[in-house]
């Protein structure tokens, strides 16, 4: 079976890495994801592409909230974000894939410096490729780097993996609504008019003006990567 994108951008929240057990990295859960990350490259044939958020370890808004000032409690969170992406790398070349992590900062001993061209080359010759420290800027979680790494990259979507039990787009918070009803699909639109739970709403925007779709689906659940890509039965919400 085909898949039904050729290049698509994987946003992971870092508390996807947490595991079950509530570890700041928890090393079988990332050897998991990047497993799945790994077929679907080799077995599908899909070019892909990584951002890792940070809140498993730090979150901007939280140190904002000690005290610290939030552009430096920002800057600890984009830190963050390259902790789990050089796991996540060290994870897919364990698993048979080359691998590069290209960071928004600087840092040349540990990552590459993020060069778009670069990275595409990186996707050609079927490296998966890791967004690390967002886009550098504080003021931003990296939901709207997703969007916009995506967008430069000429990915064909956003896959926003949710790391809870939610499995897509409600129009209440299913976990303290149970008769909440989940969208198949939903359009942008309507997600920043009623204010429905899917990425920042920066990240939306963003993606509305450059009619890129977004898949929000459970990456918690095995196989999904998978599923998703195939999109046959479709799994998750698309937002378009
Ligand atoms: N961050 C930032 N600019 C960026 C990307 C990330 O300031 O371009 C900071 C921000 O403080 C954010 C933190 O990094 O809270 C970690 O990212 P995020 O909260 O998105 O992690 P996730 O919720 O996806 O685990």
């Amino acid at each position: 079976m085909a898949p039904r994108w050729g290049r698509v951008l994987l946003k992971l929240s870092g508390e996807a890495f947490a595991g079950e057990a509530g570890n700041s990295i928890d090393g079988g859960t990332v050897a998991r994801l990047a497993k799945e990350i790994v077929e679907a490259r080799t077995e599908l044939g899909v070019e892909m592409a990584v951002v890792v958020g940070g809140g498993n370890i730090w979150r901007g808004a939280t140190g904002a909230n000690s005290g610290i000032d939030r552009a430096t409690a920002d800057y600890m969170g984009m830190l963050a974000t390259v902790m789990n992406a050089l796991a996540l790398q060290d994870a897919i070349e364990k698993a048979g894939n080359q691998c590069r992590v290209q960071s928004a900062i600087h840092m040349a001993e540990i990552a590459e410096p993020y060069i778009r061209r670069r990275a595409v080359r990186h996707l050609e010759k079927g490296r998966v490729v890791i967004f690390a420290a967002g886009i550098g800027q504080p003021f931003l979680t990296t939901d709207t780097p997703a969007a916009m790494r995506a967008a430069e990259i000429e990915a064909q979507a956003v896959l926003k993996g949710t790391h809870g039990s939610v499995d897509g787009v409600y129009d209440a918070d299913p976990r303290t609504h149970p008769d909440a009803v989940k969208f198949d699909t939903v359009t942008f639109h309507e997600v920043l008019t009623k204010g429905l739970k899917v990425m920042d709403s920066t990240a939306i925007s963003f993606c509305m003006d450059n009619n890129l779709p977004i898949v929000v689906f459970n990456v918690m659940q095995h196989g999904n990567i998978r599923k998703v890509l195939l999109w046959d039965p479709p799994i998750g919400t698309l937002v378009s």
